[in-house]
């Protein structure tokens, strides 16, 4: 058994197996316009309770008829032709708690969040358990909290930060935590993080991590290579 509570998590749909077609019992949380950086796609975001689970789905592309068409009853989630989205799948199972429509949010919430900095829920589209006002809510939450979290990084930079802006990294808060930074890893086009606290960076891309002297020899080696 999981040490969490958690049953299934896979937010960025790397785990899904290739699905022929949705669950028909899928209820539709919401949709929204999601920001994912490079464009704006839309998903569309449901809510499917078993006997001992709570769970949520998403599928993303350009959905808008066939979620109007379910909001309609003309259609099913099973309607969705897999091939033709950018993604689909089970993103969150958790224990079944509590009544569906907060189950529903604290489900979608957990989505947004891990996502943050990468795609971003930009527009309310359509409503299922989730109307405009619940989901407004939802990401106004999550954006103070970002603000919050990205004033007190601010408050209480540590020297890695200050190292890493000499260096030229640009480093910003991600206002996932107090002291969680993200800067430019050195000529590449992607971010590393830092958790400033322990002065400590990371790449997952490039698997390199370490202290501040790590960081400069890093930046010093890619510069020279
Ligand atoms: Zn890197």
């Amino acid at each position: 058994m999981n040490d969490n509570n958690d049953i299934f998590v896979d937010p960025w749909l790397k785990k899904a197996e290739k699905i022929a077609s949705l669950p028909e019992d899928l209820l539709l949380a919401c949709a929204y316009n999601l920001d994912i950086t490079a464009d704006i796609i839309e998903e569309a975001a449901f809510f499917r309770r078993t006997e001992t689970s709570d769970e949520l789905w998403i599928t993303a592309g350009y959905i808008s008829s066939i979620v109007q068409d379910i909001v309609d009853g003309t259609a099913t989630p099973k309607d969705f032709e897999i091939k033709k989205l950018l993604g689909a799948g089970r993103v969150f199972a958790l224990p079944k708690k509590g009544e569906p429509f907060f189950a529903c949010l604290n489900l979608l919430d957990r989505l947004f969040r891990v996502r943050t900095g990468f795609y971003w829920p930009q527009k309310f589209l359509t409503g299922g358990i989730l109307n405009k006002y619940a989901f407004e809510g939802l990401v106004g939450r999550i954006e103070h909290d970002l603000l919050e979290n990205s004033q007190k990084a601010k408050e209480t930079e540590t020297e890695i930060i200050k190292v890493a802006r000499d260096l030229g990294l640009s480093p910003n808060p991600t206002g996932k935590s107090p002291t969680q930074w993200f800067a430019g890893c050195p000529n590449k086009n992607h971010v590393l993080f830092i958790e400033a606290r322990e002065n400590l960076f990371f790449c997952g891309w490039c698997s390199r991590k370490g202290g501040i002297k790590e960081l400069q020899a890093f930046v010093k080696e890619r510069k020279e290579g």
